[in-house]
Formats: C-alpha cells, structure tokens, sequence
C-alpha cells in the first residue's frame, strides 16, 4: 500500500510531498487552493481590477437612463432578502447559512452599485483576459472576495492574550461559502458583464477600422 509519504504534490514544477493521504497538493497548495480556488489561482487585486471597474463606471455613465442598472440593484435586493430568510432557518446547508451570513453583512457595508461595478468588472476582466482564471470554480472564488472586500466586516477585532490588547483578525471565507457566492452573484449579474465586455470589444474594433480607413485613405492621396 503506498502510504502518504510517496504521493507528490499534483502542481506542474512542484512535487512536494502532499499534505496527507487524501490531498493531491502539498501544504503550501492546498491552502492556496483552499483560498483561491485553485492551487495555482493568485489573488486579483484591486489595482488589476481598477481599468476594468473604470470601463464599466465609463458604460453606466454613458447609459446613466437605462433601466438596466435599476433591474440589477433589483436582482441584488432580492439576493439579500432570500440571505435574509436563508440567516434565519436553523436546520439546512450551513455552507449557505454561511454565505447569507456574508451577504447580509455585505448589503449593510456597501451600496448596490458598488457591488455591481465590482462584480461586473470582474466578467470584463474574465472575458479578455481568460487565462487569469484557472478554473470556473477559481473565477468564482475571486469574485467573492473582491465583493467580499468590499466590506469591512470580515476582519473583526479579538483581544490578544499575550499583549493584552485588541488585535485585527481576517476571517476567512469558507471555499464552500465562496463558492455559493460567487455562484449567485454570476446569475444575477454574469450575462451583464459578458454583453459589456463584448461592446467594449466592437468599440475597440470599430476604432481600429476607423484608423485603417484613414491609412489607406493616406496612401491614396495623389
Ligand atoms: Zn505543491
């Protein structure tokens, strides 16, 4: 029977011993995996998701009577009142119990419209550059923590023994809440960001023919 020691960490250029018997990564990736989403996922930072938020603030700012922005503070409404009833049941899946936890605790931080920017950034982020994301279930976790981040609440203050003084603690996320998160907030918000992602696309293309045009345009003056 092979026994734990002769199992070997499962990322390309790694080959550590796994963790246990059970784990196909070592300990270093199988927290990353744990946190990220996948065991070679790093984090998307805000100064990465900057260019993308600005795109979509650019978008709504350009379409500032459209209903649609109104609809999708409607669809996050309804995420944080079914939160809400989802807190309060005592029996059933304590994963989404979790994950209504951190919805509620979200929607009391932060404006719908912040959440929304934020969210729809990251599928205009996903559609040009789809490499950043290792996985689907890796692309999942990275939205709920940029949303996640969005609050304040997931650090909490606990008193330190050793210095006798109160110490800032980040809370992490359960892989399974993220997970829920991030899966609620791409159905209600998802098709959105793909459709802007795809008219930046045109616009960028349309820009370029434009320029072409006036080269040949150029080349053909006598
Ligand atoms: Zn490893």
């Amino acid at each position: 029977m092979r026994t734990h020691l002769s199992n070997r960490c499962r990322v390309h250029h790694c080959s550590k011993p796994s963790a246990s018997r059970f784990s196909p990564y070592c300990h270093r990736h199988k927290s990353i995996h744990r946190r990220q989403g996948a065991p070679d996922q790093t984090a998307i930072t805000i100064t990465e998701l900057r260019p993308f938020r600005d795109r979509v603030l650019a978008r709504i700012a350009s379409n500032e009577t459209s209903p649609l922005w109104a609809h999708l503070e409607d669809r996050w409404i309804t995420i944080v009142s079914e939160a809400k009833t989802d807190a309060k049941r005592s029996v059933g899946n304590r994963y989404q119990r979790s994950a209504a936890y951190e919805f509620i605790n979200i929607s009391m931080d932060c404006d719908p419209r912040q959440i929304i920017v934020t969210t729809l950034a990251m599928f205009v982020l996903w559609h040009d550059m789809p490499w950043r994301f290792r996985s689907d279930a890796a692309f999942r976790i990275q939205l709920a923590r940029r949303v996640r981040a969005l609050s304040g609440r997931h650090s909490g203050q606990v008193y330190d023994h050793r210095t006798g003084k109160q110490k800032r603690i980040y809370r992490e996320m359960t892989p399974k809440a993220g997970n829920i998160i991030g899966q609620k907030l791409s159905s209600a918000f998802g098709a959105t960001g793909f459709q802007l992602a795809l008219l930046d696309k045109r616009a960028r293309e349309d820009a370029l023919k434009a320029q072409d045009a006036i080269a040949t345009a150029l080349k053909e003056l006598q």
